[in-house]
């Protein structure tokens, strides 16, 4: 049965060194996919590339594969994106599914249409995407360089030039649009919201919070 999901903080942590022992992690992400009954799940590398992964069946048994996102036709592969903040976008077509790690950088350097073309080639029909929990506009404010940055290639991102706040959602799902995918924001704040993990939350805290993780299949 394909289907999504975006854990919260009761899930757990999915992510590597955040603070937990490796093998509590990756004992959970094991546990994780049997309760989903999927054949594998791959996770990314996650470095803010533009690295688009095809996932086949001999890929599909590596847990980790060099990318910021992942596209498979394999039924029964789980794909796994890692977020504290940034956007996880999980994209379906009729033929295959993908999972994209996008937050500022990958807003700027074309992941998320790269990730679409890439699906295309492998056809498919009524592509559909959502965003998940992730840091909102009111709450991402960055240096007045790094907004300036953004503003110049990125007005849609870039819209309180007083307070220098960015709208990653509102231009991810521009980009989406745009490649003719038809998105739904879930319009979750991660850094307001005490069911998610914020990396935002956890620098000003100082207490290390965690990652959770949206995951999709066929
Ligand atoms: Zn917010």
């Amino acid at each position: 049965m394909a289907g999504i999901l975006f854990t919260s903080v009761n899930w757990g942590n999915f992510g590597l060194n955040i603070g937990e022992a490796e093998s509590a992690v990756l004992d959970r992400r094991n546990d994780l996919a049997k309760s989903l009954s999927i054949d594998s799940l791959v996770f990314m590398t996650q470095s803010h590339s533009d690295i688009v992964n095809i996932v086949d069946i001999v890929t599909s048994s590596q847990p980790v594969v060099e990318a910021d996102a992942v596209v498979t036709c394999e039924k029964g592969v789980g794909l796994a994106v890692l977020v504290g903040d940034c956007v996880p976008i999980l994209i379906r077509s009729t033929t295959c599914v993908a999972a994209i790690h996008a937050g500022r950088v990958g807003m700027t350097n074309g992941i998320v249409s790269k990730t679409i073309d890439a699906m295309k080639k492998l056809n498919g029909e009524k592509f559909e995407a959502v965003m998940g929990p992730s840091i909102c506009s009111d709450c991402y404010e960055v240096s007045e360089e790094m907004y300036k940055e953004v503003a110049n290639g990125f007005p849609r991102a870039a819209t309180t030039p007083s307070e220098h706040k960015l709208d990653l959602q509102s231009e991810l799902g521009y980009q989406l649009t745009n490649a003719g995918v038809e998105a739904l924001n879930l319009g979750i704040c991660t850094l307001e919201s005490s069911e998610y993990f914020s990396h935002r939350r956890s620098q000003r805290s100082g207490n290390p919070e965690g990652r959770q993780v949206g995951v999709i299949w066929l």
